[in-house]
């Protein structure tokens, strides 16, 4: 096998296949010449489990071969990226090492269930669910249809995530459920942020909901630990330190994340543990053969596939300059989508960019929960992503 390319990307997720694609269908002359370095048997489409979980979608649909989405004039690397040299353009994977001229960083985010005390070993019994992972999903919908008393408790970490309203698309459908069945069960949630959403029209949109469905929801409250067999978890407060535990007939989890571990003592990560790229362009802020988009990146946005599909056209226009010589000139602005449903058949759409402002596509007041947004995120979405953004469309 080659062991130089023009570009190695890598990751084969939501970032990786999108801007490989968008590169190849755009410099013809870089076919053969872009690796992907992905370890992944399967490419899932991640924004589909929330709803597998309230059960409105089925499992298979949400994967695909990984060797069925890699672009046509790519090579597949199978392997687990184990360290990068930026500065040698050298990364090391499955024992052997592959150099580049240019890099994109699209590693997405690692989840750290380990950072809560029994957590582990307690999914996928006990009512203890995840929406985040694809072996547990089934297992949320299976749950909810067994829980007919007690709590449902949902939580919420404080570290950046992805995905970043799923917990609250889980608490709103469940609730719903619930009432449609006419079980009389609380639904409980905690989250380890100081505020519920940070975008101010849908955050009082978000309170309004939680107050006239009921919800019991408190801030700052951080899952440290679970037992599963006792069903109960316990919380750290944030801002005084003190525990509390909660008792639970079923707790969906959205556990801390981090940045890509491979990259530690790259040089590539900025003191929290994500790609330090510049937050406009995308290039990393010292190497500039390096880019990196999405939840691995530190671009000050929520880690969303719908702010990746804003920042693919940016990256790779940005890439073929620096290829050319010349300074990125073209200007992400932070946009992203957050699509929060209310219930079966309602949803939110927050768009909003780095400066917090809403930015709605439609005309048509995104804050307000309409059936034709939810539509939209169960059926239009997953198309979107198969057909259009794995193809390099924005
Ligand atoms: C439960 C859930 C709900 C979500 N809901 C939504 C939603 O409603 N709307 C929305 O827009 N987004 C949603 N998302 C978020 C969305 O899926 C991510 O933001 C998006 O996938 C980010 O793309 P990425 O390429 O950065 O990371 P990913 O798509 O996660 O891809 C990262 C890739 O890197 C690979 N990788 C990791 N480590 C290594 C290594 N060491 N070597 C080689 N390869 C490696 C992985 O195997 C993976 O294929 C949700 C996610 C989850 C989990």
């Amino acid at each position: 096998m080659k062991t130089h390319f023009r570009l190695i990307v890598l990751g084969g997720g939501a970032g990786g296949i999108s801007t490989a694609s968008r590169i190849l269908s755009k410099k013809k002359a870089l076919e053969n010449e872009v690796l992907i370095i992905e370890p992944g048997d399967y490419h899932f489409f991640q924004p589909g489990w929330p709803l597998v979980g309230s059960g409105e979608v089925n499992l298979e649909a949400t994967k695909k071969e990984t060797e069925k989405v890699i672009p046509k004039g790519a090579r597949w690397m199978k392997a687990v990226v184990d360290s990068v040299d930026p500065v040698k353009r050298e990364v090391k994977a499955g024992g052997k090492t592959v150099s580049y001229d240019f890099m994109i960083v699209a590693l997405g985010l690692e989840l750290d269930y380990e950072a809560i005390k029994g957590a582990e070993k307690s999914l996928g019994k006990n009512g203890v669910c995840t929406n985040y992972l694809y072996n547990y999903v089934e297992y949320t919908y299976e749950s909810l249809k067994n829980t007919t008393g007690g709590n449902i408790l949902v939580t919420k970490s404080q570290s950046l995530i992805k995905g970043g309203v799923s917990a609250e698309n889980s608490l709103f459908t469940m609730d719903d459920f619930m009432k449609k069945h006419d079980r009389d069960v609380d639904i409980i949630f905690r989250t380890g942020r100081s505020e519920i959403f940070e975008v101010k029209k849908y955050s009082d949109s978000l309170v309004e909901q939680l107050e006239a469905k009921n919800i019991d929801y408190k801030l700052n409250e951080e899952l440290v630990e679970v037992n599963g067999e006792e069903k109960e978890a316990v919380f750290k407060n944030h801002e005084t330190g003190e525990t509390h535990t909660v008792p639970f007939e079923m707790l969906v989890i959205t556990p801390p994340m981090h940045g890509p571990s491979a990259l530690k003592g790259s040089g590539l990560l900025d003191d929290e543990g994500w790609v330090d790229v510049d937050k406009h362009t995308m290039m990393h802020n010292t190497y500039t053969t390096v880019f990196s988009l999405g939840d691995a990146s530190n671009l000050p946005t929520v880690k969303m596939g719908g702010a990746v599909r804003q920042q693919l056209p940016i990256l790779v226009d940005n890439l073929i300059q620096r290829m050319d010589d010349d300074d990125p000139t073209h200007i992400y602005d932070g946009k992203t989508a957050c699509p929060i449903a209310t219930g079966y058949g309602e949803l939110i759409l927050a768009e909003f960019g780095y400066n917090k402002i809403p930015k709605e596509t439609t005309f048509l007041d995104q804050s307000d929960d309409k059936k034709l947004f939810y539509q939209f995120k169960k059926n239009m979405l997953p198309i979107m992503y198969w057909y259009g953004m794995l193809n390099g469309k924005s």
